[in-house]
């Protein structure tokens, strides 16, 4: 009853289905909202229920339970969450969890096994890149990784490097995984030609997943491109007010499933509470996005006419023509986050951070409010000088995340920062 997907057979838009979608008030004494279901387990309406129930959980039968059996394998609100948001990547299936970083964890432990590859492209989350490179390998675990911005060419002398790895180990390239556009210098990857590339080398077992944090689900939508897995830190624009962490994948279920699996077995899905914070931020997060990414346009139409002002890594301003063919390709909006490239160094940088009245200093992005950082002391503060210098990590970058502010009261707090340099 609640769920009218289609109206004379023409789909309804992600932005109608956020309201009602996958929740039935008549269950729940018809209350409008769903209510937060606190209850770690579910009574069976029958024995026989309880074991069909627990064959779907032990993977008996695929897909998951037909019913709800027990709060760390899935519960009401995560179910509506779960169905929400795999409407927007137009995805079968998706799994939450309690932050971003147990979803990646779950779903690589999920693929590798030992002598396994995992081809990544470069730069990720600091902490993908870690959890990667330092606790993947001490199962035996390797990885190949290449620049964002690689042509069909690299990637597929990347793949081949990869597979040969495999076969010295006695493993498999397991997994493709991408980030784009890349942290901080918002350099895109190629997913269409990742995926050419992918299927001419590996065929179709080796699955692409893609975080999608920085630009999902709004402004780029990868599975169209050919991911087969998309990957959020819903922290950030989904959540979209700075007041939870959490995050999710998405795709086919044949690629959810065995990530459900792991799930059941180790936790790590999201807290009821949570779930129903990010539904309540779902019916915004287009409105949100949207008024987000005009205010971004305008702040960097102004910061890139500033004379105190070197550089900008903004989407709507790509000069490189490669990267332009990606972005027209791949992308339905610039975004809100990009860096700024100020004339100086740190102190400069400082400067202008300790300046700002309504932006905040903090890390993150994606929230209602602005934030600034700087990358090469804060998150990027542990990298290696010459790993930094190739990512386009300077002491002159800062890291900005624009809000839903009004644009020109923005302008007015970068412009009086920028006075103070
Ligand atoms: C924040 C972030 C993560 C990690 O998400 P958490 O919710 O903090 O665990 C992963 N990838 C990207 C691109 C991020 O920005």
């Amino acid at each position: 009853m609640s769920d009218v997907t289609k109206i004379n057979g023409r789909p309804l838009k992600p932005s109608t289905l956020m309201m009602g979608h996958g929740y039935d008030p008549v269950l729940s004494e018809g209350s409008l909202k769903a209510p937060i279901f606190l209850t770690s387990t579910f009574a069976f309406p029958s024995a026989a229920d309880g074991k069909r129930h627990f064959e779907g959980i032990t993977g008996k039968r695929p897909g998951g339970a037909d019913g709800l059996v027990y709060s760390r394998f899935n519960a009401p609100n995560q179910e509506i969450l779960e169905d929400r948001l795999s409407i927007w990547d137009g995805a079968e299936d998706a799994l939450s969890f309690s932050s971003g970083m147990t979803a990646i964890c779950v779903l690589l432990l999920t693929y590798a096994a030992q002598g396994d590859v995992i081809v990544h492209s470069g730069p990720l989350y600091a902490a993908s890149e870690g959890f990667i490179a330092k606790w993947l390998s001490k199962f035996g675990v390797t990885y190949v990784d290449f620049p964002a911005g690689a042509t069909r060419e690299q990637i597929d002398a990347v793949l081949a490097k990869a597979r040969t790895q495999a076969a010295g180990n006695g493993g498999k390239v397991c997994m493709i995984y991408l980030e784009s556009p890349g942290n901080p210098t918002n350099a895109l990857v190629d997913v269409e030609a990742v995926r050419a590339a992918r299927d001419a080398a590996l065929g179709a077992d080796c699955p692409i997943a893609i975080d999608n944090t920085f630009l999902g689900p709004l402004w780029q939508r990868p599975l169209d491109q050919g991911a087969d897995i998309v990957v959020y830190s819903l922290t950030k624009y989904v959540g979209g007010h700075s007041d939870l962490v959490a995050g999710s994948i998405a795709g086919a279920k044949k690629w959810m499933d065995p990530v459900r699996m792991l799930r059941n077995t180790m936790g790590g899905i999201c807290d009821p509470n949570t779930a129903w914070m990010l539904c309540r931020s779902l019916e915004t997060v287009e409105l949100r996005m949207q008024r987000a990414g005009e205010n971004a346009a305008k702040v960097c139409e102004f910061l890139a006419a500033h004379p105190k002002v070197e550089g900008l890594g903004y989407l709507g301003m790509i000069k490189d023509t490669r990267q332009k063919d990606i972005y027209d390709r791949h992308c339905l909006g610039a975004g809100s986050t990009f860096s700024l490239l100020l004339k100086g160094g740190e102190a400069e940088c400082f400067r202008f951070l300790d300046s700002l009245k309504i932006a905040k200093l903090a890390v993150s992005l994606g929230g209602t409010e602005t934030l600034a950082s700087h990358p090469a002391s804060m998150t990027h503060l542990s990298v290696p000088d010459e790993r930094k210098a190739a990512l386009g990590i300077g002491d002159n970058l800062i890291r900005i995340s624009i809000g839903i502010e009004d644009a020109d009261d923005l302008i007015a707090d970068f412009d009086q920062a920028l006075g103070a340099v």
